[in-house]
């Protein structure tokens, strides 16, 4: 077992795949719900599970929350649980509150009551699901900015064996390959005569614009 301990409260979807992941990464995850058939369902899965309502503060106490390296609010619909729970985590001194936020008001509200970070799972991830549409070979990108991003463009076969002074994507189009992943390693700032090869990965970071044009253009 690695070290960090994880309390998901609330296993519904989100924080059923969330905890069950967090096990798989090698760390000690308590379930906490108060709908005792989620528990039960995950109850071979995670580290420890109990059916309580984390809205009562005795009770969040009892379980030595306190100790808890992290805790992730991922309570669904029931919005006045949600900031009650993220509250209270805060009040008895959880190092790190993490909660899931329904709208962008739910957000503001978790914001000023200390949470250390707002997460927005269905918003987020509709927005990535759009790039990914809109561009096939995109695989994942980080916005670092308003105007710059980071991009993984999986290599379409007919480049195979391009090298990058072919592509030629920082004249030409202003973006820079910063990386190759390839199946026998990464080249980590890959040279004009690195090529290139079907299934590998690009990862290229330039504005919105540059990257798009690149990606029109080339990829
Ligand atoms: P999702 O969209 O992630 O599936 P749900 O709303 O279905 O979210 O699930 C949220 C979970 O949070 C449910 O299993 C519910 O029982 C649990 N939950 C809601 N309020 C509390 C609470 N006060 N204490 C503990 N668990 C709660």
């Amino acid at each position: 077992m690695k070290r960090g301990q994880y309390a998901v409260i609330g296993l519904g979807r989100f924080g059923s795949s969330l905890a069950k992941e967090l096990v798989k990464l090698g760390y000690e995850v308590l379930g906490i719900d108060k709908d005792e058939e989620m528990v039960d369902e995950m109850s071979e899965v995670l580290t420890h599970v109990v059916v309580a309502d984390a809205t009562d503060e005795e009770v969040l106490r009892s379980l030595g929350i306190r100790n808890f390296d992290c805790a992730i609010v991922a309570i669904g619909d029931d919005i006045q649980s949600s900031i009650m729970t993220a509250i209270l985590l805060k009040d008895i001194g959880v190092k790190t509150v993490v909660t899931k936020a329904l709208s962008e008001l739910h957000g503001k509200v978790l914001q000023k009551i200390g949470v250390d970070r707002v997460i927005f799972p269905e918003r987020d991830m509709g927005v990535r699901v759009a790039h990914q549409l809109v561009s096939p070979n995109l695989l994942d990108y980080i916005e670092l900015s308003k105007d710059y991003t980071i991009v993984e463009l999986s290599v379409p076969k007919r480049l195979s064996g391009r090298t990058l002074r072919e592509l030629d994507p920082r004249a030409k189009y202003g973006c820079s390959v910063v990386a190759i992943n390839k199946k026998k390693g990464v080249i980590i700032a890959p040279t004009a005569t690195d090529t290139v090869d079907e299934q590998d990965v690009m990862v290229i970071i330039g504005t919105n614009d540059q990257i798009e044009s690149f990606e029109s253009e080339v990829i």
